[in-house]
């Protein structure tokens, strides 16, 4: 394939009226994705739709630190035996909303609930999905400590990477891969960053149906835009498009084991 959207969310409600449309006109661009679960419904939303397609369409399971549901583990060990899930995850914390009096029983709740999905992705040899905002101190220290039992091609993803040279040193000696989404196109905050990480360890996504790229901007984003990143990249990196789109295809292949 030509493409692979390393995160995005088609089974979300915005896709609703058209997601069998929005799926094929992916794939029929030859751009392969990876559904991303933010709740166990959510979780088993995506791995329904990667069995609704012969290839090309993978899931992630996991619960998003701002979500506040119990978390079932057993259920999610079962779930995460299916060759199509590819990571545990959107998992990882989220300080960004957090209100000041209740930083710190809120700060346990997330580090006690992104442990979990270690703990998860320790015992499925699977690699982290993480979210991390506002908070690269605590997700370094967590992963840190159980570094050594996780899978070690690549333990894990960071997505939509926001984070200083500094904490991407860090991820990358955990053997970490990052993901960059529609932000880069229009947002050159990013630039150097971009420019630091090798190209071995760069992923692209869309985030969808959130943050569209350029020229999409203000509307709803999907797969297919995910060129519109890997554009950007080339750009930035002053690399050939078509290798841009190669090496991103083959880092993914790596970190998801597909
Ligand atoms: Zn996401």
């Amino acid at each position: 394939m030509k493409l692979i959207d390393s995160h995005t969310h088609v089974q979300l409600k915005q896709f609703n009226p058209d997601r069998d449309e929005v799926v094929k006109r992916a794939l029929e661009k030859e751009i392969w994705m990876v559904n991303v679960g933010t709740t166990r419904k959510d979780s088993q939303a995506a791995v329904d739709l990667c069995n609704a397609y012969p290839e090309g369409v993978f899931a992630t399971i996991g619960q998003h630190p701002d979500e506040r549901e119990v978390f079932d583990y057993d259920w999610y060990v079962k779930t995460g035996k299916h060759a199509k899930v590819v990571a545990i995850g959107e998992c990882g914390l989220d300080y960004f909303r957090v209100e000041p009096h209740l930083f710190n029983e809120e700060r346990e709740r997330q580090i006690e609930l992104f442990e979990q999905h270690i703990a998860l992705a320790i015992e499925l040899e699977k690699p982290l999905m993480v979210h991390c905002r506002d908070a690269f101190s605590d997700v370094k220290s967590v992963i840190k400590k159980q570094i050594a039992d996780m899978p070690a091609e690549v333990p894990g993803i960071l997505h939509f990477f926001t984070g200083t040279k500094e904490d991407a040193k860090t991820f990358l000696d955990f053997g970490f891969s990052f993901t960059f989404g529609g932000l880069i196109t229009f947002n050159r905050e990013f630039d150097e960053i971009l420019r630091y990480i090798p190209k071995e360890r760069i992923l692209i996504e869309t985030d969808a149906p959130f943050v569209a790229p350029e020229p999409y901007r203000g509307k709803r984003n999907e797969p297919s835009y995910v060129i519109e990143v890997a554009r950007a990249l080339a750009g930035v990196r002053k690399a050939p498009f078509e290798e841009v789109c190669k090496q991103t295809v083959q880092n993914a292949k790596s970190a998801f084991g597909i």
